[in-house]
């Protein structure tokens, strides 16, 4: 027997928020669909460690597809599908629409570059019988979380002829690896007294590459004499060559499932991959042509502040869409007032052990789906772009029509501190544009945590971008 709902129930089920798709995500069928796509998300995070590996792998996978390289000369019909891979460290795909360019493009963007630890350009020395490569850090990393974890070196030497030599050690079963070094608790009674940030110290940051003296000589830097031969063997590189290399130590670890239910992923640079693979794998799996040309952009320096020319503050973007606008003879001003973007990005997950940086009532939880997040910044939401209201009524309506999993949240609690994401370099360009992304534990460390059905849910919201 029915019982009659009391004034107050029915009140509540009129005006409060609800959260029925958080039900809907602990469904069998969800949790089986969200398992088997971070399958593949596994794979994509084990192999793409670099933004020039994530870019290369985003180019075969583009190509097994049915994207071709974009020529600019050519004018593409609906259905078309293209790529164009920017200076090997960022990626556009581009899914031609049926209507006219004029009335916009759809875009998701979200970054490839994650933070890490750069060679410096003379990055070899020896001291007291060790060798050692100088870094310096790339992005916002907590330095101390850096030292004694395994880790693997990555990236090119270009040579002065121009031939490019990769470098991937570290990754593969019987591949030596690197380590920084950092002191015993006996000995570290000064040492911890430093402050959290200052516990290892940027120039502390030395990378141990080796200790074996050539041979047994009266000679001095034996050391590095022997390491700068075995780099000879293997890449034909002397040690002027490091001057035109980019070489990229990050976390040895591979992804793993995280937890008895296995619902989380611990791996390295989910930030910002666990966006950029929902975002390609959206667009692969459109069904016919969309209505709107779609772009997933994959770019690079987002870390960074996306400055250089591969990141978003720079003309890559903006130059793609003008060549689309100009195929069809529209003006590229009114294609870009006129396109909308997500800027899929992760934002902080709310952490049960640290719950006094969120406010509660507007921060992000695991398994809650993909969070929008309307503004980022510091400081009175400086150095963001605040999405309209109006843009935001239109993505929660396509979200909630499509049955995606989401939630909405901030940054931490107002003053606690900040960050920035490409969203705001995207609205620059007088582009409709919100944060979308998946929640993080412990984002920028060596392994972050993220929930599958999250990842799952980014993905579908991505789709219901591109499908309107
Ligand atoms: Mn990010
Ligand atoms: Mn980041």
């Amino acid at each position: 027997m029915k019982e009659e709902k009391t004034e107050v129930e029915l009140l509540k089920e009129q005006l409060f928020r609800k959260n029925e798709h958080f039900a809907k995500a602990l469904s069998a069928d969800e949790t089986a669909a969200a398992d088997a796509f971070c399958e593949g998300y596994k794979a994509f995070l084990n192999a793409a460690k670099t933004e020039r590996e994530c870019a290369a792998w985003i180019k075969t996978a583009a190509e097994e597809n049915g994207f071709a390289p974009f020529d600019p000369e050519k004018c593409y019909q609906p259905g078309d599908k293209v790529y164009l891979l920017h200076r090997n460290k960022a990626v556009i795909l581009c899914v031609i629409g049926k209507n006219s360019i004029g009335e916009g493009v759809r875009i998701v963007a979200s970054h490839i570059d994650a933070p890490r630890l750069d060679m410096k350009p003379t990055p070899l020395y020896e001291q007291d019988e060790l060798a050692y490569f100088k870094t310096h850090y790339y992005g916002g990393i907590r330095k101390y979380q850096w030292a004694a974890i395994p880790l693997s070196l990555h990236g090119v030497f270009v040579k002065k002829d121009g031939t490019t030599v990769n470098v991937r050690i570290g990754e593969d079963a019987g591949d030596p690896q690197f380590v920084i070094t950092d002191l015993l608790p006996h000995l570290a009674k000064e040492q911890s007294q430093r402050t959290l940030s200052d516990g290892i110290r940027g120039e502390e940051l030395n990378l141990l590459i080796g200790s074996r003296p050539f041979k047994a000589d009266k000679e001095s830097e034996l050391v590095k004499l022997n390491i700068l031969k075995l780099l000879n063997e293997k890449y034909g590189v002397t040690e002027d060559d490091f001057l035109s290399a980019e070489l990229e130590a990050v976390p040895a670890f591979q992804v793993r499932d995280i937890g008895f239910d296995r619902s989380l992923i611990g791996g390295y640079g989910h930030d910002d991959r666990v966006c950029s693979y929902p975002a390609m794998q959206a667009l692969f799996a459109l069904e016919g042509t969309p209505e709107h040309t779609s772009l997933a952009v994959l770019t690079d320096k987002e870390e960074i502040g996306s400055m250089g020319n591969t990141g978003l503050q720079s003309a890559y973007l903006r130059d793609f869409i003008a060549d689309l606008a100009a195929m069809q003879n529209v003006p590229l001003r009114r294609v870009l007032h006129n396109s909308q973007c997500l800027s899929a990005d992760v934002n902080a997950g709310y952490d049960p052990t640290f719950p006094q940086v969120h406010d509660k009532l507007n921060a992000a939880f695991l398994n809650h789906g993909a969070v929008i997040t309307k503004y980022t910044g510091a400081r009175g939401k400086s150095g963001t772009s605040d999405a309209n209201a109006e843009f935001l009524s239109k993505i929660r309506a396509a979200l909630d029509e499509d049955g995606v999993c989401w939630q909405i949240g901030e940054m931490g609690k107002v003053d606690e501190g900040g960050g920035g994401t490409v969203a705001m370099f995207v609205a620059n360009m007088d582009v409709e544009v919100v944060d979308l992304g998946v929640p993080v534990l412990s984002m920028h460390a060596p392994f972050e945590i993220v929930a599958k059905y999250d990842v799952y849910s980014t993905f579908k919201a991505c789709l219901a971008l591109y499908k309107r």
